[in-house]
């Protein structure tokens, strides 16, 4: 499945951000998902739930923001948000666009504890 290697890819990622800052824990991952990435949102936090078990990541949390589809139009500049994927420009009605945002998956945000305080370390 999809969503699966995409979450488990971010588990790898932010656990080596983890290591590399010496972060002692990681409360929460911001991610923002495009509506054109083809990613299913529930099912990538079911993806993440189920593979952070057993990792550092347990008690994770995964907030998941879907961005939606911007396009601008080449034949008036105009800037504006795709709806119901309906790519024709709602000013000039053309449908020569370029398509600025939607199709991203990236990490906006963590909420880490940024100390590793080893004094409480068993
Ligand atoms: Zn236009």
């Amino acid at each position: 499945m999809h969503e699966v290697s995409i979450a488990h890819s971010i588990i790898q990622t932010v656990l080596d951000e983890k290591k590399k800052n010496n972060w002692a824990g990681i409360r929460a991952i911001g991610l923002k998902i495009g509506a054109l990435s083809g990613i299913l949102p529930d099912a990538l936090a079911f993806g993440f739930d189920a593979l952070k078990k057993d990792t550092p990541l347990e008690s994770c949390h995964l907030e998941i923001e879907e961005t939606p589809v911007v396009a601008r139009c080449r034949a008036c500049a105009h800037r504006f948000e795709v709806e119901e994927l309906t790519f024709t420009c709602p000013r000039c009605a053309s449908t020569s666009l370029d398509v600025e945002q939607g199709q991203e998956m990236l990490i906006a945000y963590m909420e880490v504890d940024e100390i590793k305080d080893t004094t409480h370390d068993p």
